[in-house]
């Protein structure tokens, strides 16, 4: 995965060294350690995670289970494996669909991050999973937010909600309950609401944002960031907990040449889980996210 690319070689490197020595010393150790705690901060991730990263690393590599392990280089590959696989979320988690539908979906991000591209990619993998999703256009702040949502549904085959131009309907928690309640009606059982986002985090966005929130009582809150945005993504991540109290997150622009730090920093900066991975333009660029498969791409 491009978003990896220098932090997966240079781990890999790092273990590759360990392949030529029979046991392993503490300076062997340390020396790894080193090496990976300083590739993982040249990729962006956060000081935070890092510490603990390393700090497992390195007492499980100076522990019983390499010492006594016939092959201890692969043994601390295994053990930066499961570390990655921890910080990343350990399991997946899925959507929590409504015992009650319509299962409500609010999207929350940056303007940039991908939100409506995502309401795209979300509607048609729901609808092969065989839900029959509402989009719901409540971002009414970029003058062309709606035209762009009612065209990436289109491509998607789902229905677009959006208010009537020139209606008098410019309150964004309005056409998110509107919309809420014609997927009743219309027994539609899946509504995803695309929300603005602003360049940088914004009290006005955020009150906004958690004026939907409490006015459509969402089943998840999905929190998506733009990968690409380095040592940002942890202000912004804990601006958007603290604003809209999201429930999972979506990586995307995993595609991009970006440095994969904050991937890897979200879990750990946050508690919430990965949940989905966009990797792409395309509608089909887009899977819901596994930390183990993440993990075994980056020590590919
Ligand atoms: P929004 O402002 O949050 O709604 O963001 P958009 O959905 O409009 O996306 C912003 C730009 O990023 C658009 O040009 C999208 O085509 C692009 N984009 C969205 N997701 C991805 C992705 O996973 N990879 C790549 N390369 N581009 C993406």
């Amino acid at each position: 995965m491009a978003a990896f690319g220098s932090l997966s070689s240079r781990l890999t490197e790092t273990l590759a060294k360990l392949r030529t020595k029979g046991r392993l010393s503490a300076s062997d150790v340390d020396g790894t350690v080193r090496e990976i705690r300083r590739a993982l901060l040249e990729a962006d991730v956060s000081l935070d995670v890092v510490k603990d990263f390393t700090a497992n690393v390195r007492e499980r590599a100076l522990g019983e289970e390499v010492s006594k392990a016939l092959n201890p280089a692969q043994q601390v590959v295994q053990i930066v494996n499961d570390e990655l696989v921890r910080i990343l979320g350990q399991d997946q988690r899925r959507i929590e669909f409504a015992k009650q539908p319509p299962t409500v979906i609010m999207l929350a991000g940056l303007q940039g991050a991908g939100k409506t591209t995502l309401a795209g990619k979300l509607a048609k993998w729901l609808a092969g999973e065989g839900h029959t999703p509402l989009l719901v256009a409540a971002d009414l702040q970029r003058p062309n937010a709606v035209n762009q949502l009612q065209v990436v549904g289109e491509r998607a085959g789902a229905v677009v909600y959006a208010p009537e131009p020139g209606n008098g309907v410019g309150d964004p928690v309005k056409v998110a309950k509107a919309g809420v309640k014609l997927a009743q009606q219309r027994q539609h059982d899946v509504v995803i609401i695309d929300t603005a986002g602003r360049l940088g985090v914004d009290a006005e966005l955020m009150k906004q944002a958690a004026n939907i929130r409490k006015a459509v009582n969402p089943d998840e809150v999905l929190f998506v960031i733009d990968s690409m945005i380095g040592q940002d993504a942890v202000a912004t991540a804990k601006a958007f907990q603290e604003g809209v109290d999201f429930t999972g997150v979506v990586l995307t622009k995993l595609d991009g040449d970006a440095r994969g730090g904050a991937a890897l920093s979200i879990r750990g900066v946050t508690g919430k889980p990965i949940m989905f991975a966009s990797t792409g333009e395309g509608l089909d660029e887009f899977e819901p996210f596994h930390p183990d498969r993440m993990a075994s791409r980056i020590l590919d």
